[in-house]
């Protein structure tokens, strides 16, 4: 059960149990009054009666007494809620009666036996015609100081109670009804106050710490004052304060180290790509080494048998290159083989690959070559490296280098790598021994040989 149902249950309950208990506690004082105001009622009446009675009595004349009770109307004794006034001679004789025809009778009943007996004046509760009644009696004495006195008779009254137990009925009901008003008042303006100082501040901290549960940071509860609510509600806002702080720090740190790691990472993968490209490539002239041209030339002979398509292989060798290098000196060999690289590559296609297979030896694989068509490249390639011109370190210019090429072609010379490659060396021998500075087809080698 919620606060919203178990306050208001809780002040109902407070307001039933006090009015109950305020009711109870009114009723008994009420009775308590009433009692004793109708004591007080009937013995002041018959006090005021018994002088004249005993003095009536005492002297005999018991026709004033006759008429001083008679005299008291109806309406005066209605008046007074007395139901009827009675003298009665010490043998319970009636000998005045505020009701007429009474007059001579013996009174036989209970409390009129026990009023003529006693001493003192009596009270009793009785029911007469269903209406609850106080019998009172009072002795008729003359007495002079201490001494004993004479007794002349008993007085006796009745006294209807039903006027005053109804007015005590209607005042218990308004009292009652103001005691219920208030209460419901008080517990109306309880609810209020609970619902505005304690359920509202709760239901707004709860919404509050339910929303940061779900991961929004900014939540904060909206709580003002300096009751234990809203101390609460301030601790709870220092507490996602603190915790907002640490995440966005965190979440500054981890991007900081994300960035890091991105950047390590991508420096790692240049440095890879950097050492592949050194694996695969020559330091002096840039073009693929040793190691790659085999790696290619495997892979261009599976590509060139599953797609059915031919591809050659000039095989190069710079002709007297070491008497080159002991004219012009080492360094200027190295411009030379350079020089041949840059001219080569700008007159091949994309899709070739040429390679520095040895110290002055060169290799291009010519994908989707014809053995007539790679005679042709190898041959304007030797011509152009005769034609460029070869200017020194010191700036000078000087002759430039010739080739020697081989050339075969898959499949029409070889159908493997190292029968290709044989095929080729073989050619460009060929050419060595034809005098240099020439193309040799490894068709021309079975024939020289032969
Ligand atoms: P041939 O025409 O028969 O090929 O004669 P060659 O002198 O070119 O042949 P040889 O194999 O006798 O000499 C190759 C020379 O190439 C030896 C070496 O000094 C030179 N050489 C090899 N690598 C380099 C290099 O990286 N730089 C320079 N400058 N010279 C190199
Ligand atoms: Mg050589
Ligand atoms: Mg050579």
């Amino acid at each position: 059960m919620n606060l919203r149902t178990k306050v208001p249950l809780l002040a109902i309950s407070i307001l039933l149990s006090t009015t109950l208990v305020f009711g109870v506690i009114l009723l008994f004082m009420l009775r308590v009054n009433m009692e004793s105001e109708a004591k007080l009622r009937a013995k002041t009446f018959l006090d005021a009666l018994a002088v004249s009675a005993t003095e009536d009595l005492a002297t005999g004349r018991i026709d004033s007494l006759d008429r001083m009770v008679t005299t008291l109307t109806d309406y005066d004794l209605e008046q007074l809620d007395v139901r009827f006034v009675q003298v009665l001679s010490p043998e319970r004789r009636v000998i005045a009666h505020s009701k007429q025809f009474y007059y001579g009778r013996v009174a036989d009943d209970e409390f009129s036996i026990e009023a003529v007996n006693a001493d003192e004046p009596i009270l009793r509760d009785a029911y007469q015609n269903k209406e609850r009644i106080l019998m009172v009696s009072r002795p008729l004495v003359t007495q002079i100081d201490d001494l004993p006195g004479i007794r002349w008779g008993t007085l006796t009254t009745a006294l209807g109670l039903d006027r005053l137990q109804r007015m005590m009925a209607h005042s218990l009901i308004g009292i009652i009804t103001g005691v219920v008003l208030a209460s419901i008042l008080s517990a109306a303006l309880l609810i209020s106050l609970l619902n505005t100082q304690l359920i509202k501040p709760l239901d707004n901290l709860t919404e509050a710490a339910a929303s940061y549960g779900h991961g929004n940071l900014g939540t904060r509860a909206r709580i003002y004052g300096k009751d234990e609510i809203s101390m609460l509600a301030t601790t709870f806002n220092q507490m996602a304060d603190t915790v907002e702080n640490h995440t966005r720090n965190l979440e500054f740190q981890i991007l900081e180290r994300t960035h890091e790691l991105q950047s390590a990472n991508k420096l790692l993968a240049d440095l890879n790509e950097r050492l592949n490209e050194l694996a695969i490539t020559d330091g002096l002239t840039g073009l693929f080494n040793f190691r790659q041209f085999q790696d290619t030339i495997r892979k261009e002979l599976v590509r060139a048998k599953r797609l059915r398509i031919p591809f050659s292989l000039l095989a190069m060798d710079v002709d007297f290159f070491k008497q080159f290098n002991d004219t012009y000196g080492h360094p200027s060999g190295d411009i030379a083989l350079k020089k041949l690289a840059s001219v080569m590559k700008e007159r091949l296609r994309e899709s070739d690959i040429l390679c520095r297979i040895g110290g002055e030896e060169f290799a291009a694989i010519l994908p989707g070559t014809w053995h007539e068509a790679a005679i042709g490249l190898a041959q304007e390639l030797r011509m152009s490296l005769e034609k460029s011109e070869l200017i020194n370190e010191a700036g000078q210019k000087i002759p430039g280098i010739t080739i020697s090429i081989g050339v075969a072609t898959f499949p029409d010379h070889a159908d493997n790598v190292s029968d290709l490659i044989n095929a080729a060396d073989s050619a460009l021998y060929l050419a060595k021994q034809r005098g240099r500075s020439q193309v040799a087809s490894a068709a021309n080698i079975s024939k020289t040989q032969g």
